[in-house]
């Protein structure tokens, strides 16, 4: 149990709540919250839907109000950047020069949006999504754009094209793979959302590379892809995937394999730090290797599990992993981690856009993709965490209440 003192790195949605979470346990110590954007701590998600709408404002993306920082003692240190860790001294160096002691300390630095490294990526115009700088960035730039280009098919690039659309942009979605979230959902889910998107105007490109950017007038205005297609631009979001940020922890020695290398218990090799969120690579019971997830959920219940660890009642984490993205009309739910070669059935309608499909993994149950399906969402959620045996039989039968198959 860890009494005197805590720093987190990060200010983002798992650094945020290990401190709340830590006051919650009871913890007594001091809790330093330390992070390198401006402001408070935001949600992320609205970045790429409301947020970007303009139907939210900065305030009300915020995690919390200004009072409860103070009100919960704990020191918010924003903007800040922890730039060294001191393992043997147990200290961290601030970019202002400072540094300061831990007890323990938590990484929860996040990830940051991958760039394309082709030529022209460095023109004006042409925008990652990761953070309220990002979002205010292209809210500035959106009343001059009619062409709206988007690289990557993933979560964030299909926001995005739905918030194009419905304002009246004329969207294009750039993707390498074959179809749309292929590394994250079956054929049938990609497919379904491939052609909502379709059906409200957006382009596809799939199998298509960017090869190059280039301007006019000092701004982005075409996109040259590996297809010869060029395609004009006022705007480029990029939305490519990210890096996470394993900067620190490399410096201080811990090991790092595309994230932070955490045990069950979330601990990095070094028993005074642990690592969360977006930036940790963690053992699971969900898949044959370590996995590093990006989602709410995750930072959020792996923060939890820190913050009830060093208030002296630590349990290896083990939360079934779920993610929502939307896409205008469109909800997809994910519950669990699918794999490519899972097997996949339907239940449901995929006419009347509510339907999910049950991936299984050597017979097992292993995730549910449910779009507009919240109920069964959330029995997939409940299966999963209890284990209940699930047939392919059972799943794609839509009278069968999946609630009824968990044990009274
Ligand atoms: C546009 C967008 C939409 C999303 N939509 C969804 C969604 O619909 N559903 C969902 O489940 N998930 C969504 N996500 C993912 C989700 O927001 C992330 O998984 C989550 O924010 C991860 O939390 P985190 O605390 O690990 O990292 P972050 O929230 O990224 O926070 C990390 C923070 O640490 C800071 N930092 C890094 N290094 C240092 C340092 N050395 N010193 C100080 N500070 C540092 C970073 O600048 C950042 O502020 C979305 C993400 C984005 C970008």
């Amino acid at each position: 149990m860890v009494q005197a003192g805590v720093i987190v790195v990060g200010g983002g949605q798992g650094g945020f709540q290990v401190a709340a979470s830590l006051r919650e346990e009871g913890y007594q110590g001091s809790i330093t919250l330390i992070g390198d954007e401006p402001g408070l701590p935001y949600q992320r998600p609205p970045l790429s839907k409301g947020f970007l709408a303009g139907k939210a404002q900065a305030q009300q993306i915020e995690l919390r109000p200004p009072a409860f920082y103070a009100e919960q003692g704990i020191a918010l240190l924003a903007p800040e950047r922890v730039t060294s860790v001191d393992r043997a001294a147990r200290r961290v160096g601030l970019a202002s020069g400072a540094s300061l002691a831990y007890e323990h300390l938590v990484l929860a630095t996040g990830a940051r949006a991958r760039i394309p490294t082709v030529p022209g990526a460095d023109l004006p115009g042409i925008l990652p999504l990761r953070s309220r700088a990002d979002a205010e960035a292209m809210l500035a730039l959106l009343p001059q754009v009619r062409r709206l280009v988007v690289v990557g098919g993933g979560f964030i690039g299909l926001e995005v094209a739905a918030v194009g659309t419905d304002m009246g942009l004329d969207v294009r979605v750039i993707e390498f793979a074959d179809r749309v979230l292929k590394r994250c959902v079956s054929a049938g889910v990609s497919a379904y959302l491939a052609d909502a998107q379709a059906k409200r105007g957006v382009q596809f490109s799939f199998e298509t590379g960017v090869i190059a950017f280039s301007g006019s007038e000092g701004r982005v205005a075409r996109v040259q892809t590996s297809r010869d297609d060029d395609f004009e631009a006022d705007l480029v979001v990029v939305g490519v995937g990210v890096e996470p940020n394993v900067e620190l922890a490399r410096q201080a020695g811990l090991p790092v394999q595309d994230g932070i290398v955490v045990d069950a218990h979330l601990l990095t090799a070094d028993p005074a730090i642990s690592a969360i969120g977006d930036c940790a690579r963690y053992p699971t019971t969900w898949l044959a290797a370590p996995v590093r997830l990006e989602s709410v959920q995750n930072a959020v219940d792996q923060a939890r599990c820190v913050a009830a660890r060093l208030a002296g009642r630590g349990t290896p984490y083990s939360k079934v992993p779920w993610f929502w993205s939307d896409q205008g009309d469109n909800r997809l739910q994910i519950a669990g981690v699918s794999e490519a070669g899972d097997s996949a059935v339907l239940r449901g309608d995929r006419a009347c856009g509510k339907f999910s499909v049950f991936r299984f993994r050597a017979g097992r149950l292993a995730a549910v993709e449910s779009i507009n399906s919240p109920a069964d969402h959330m029995a997939a959620r409940k299966l999963l965490a209890a284990g209940t045996p699930v047939t392919p039989e059972q799943a794609a039968d839509a009278s069968l209440k999946l609630a009824t198959l968990l044990a009274p």
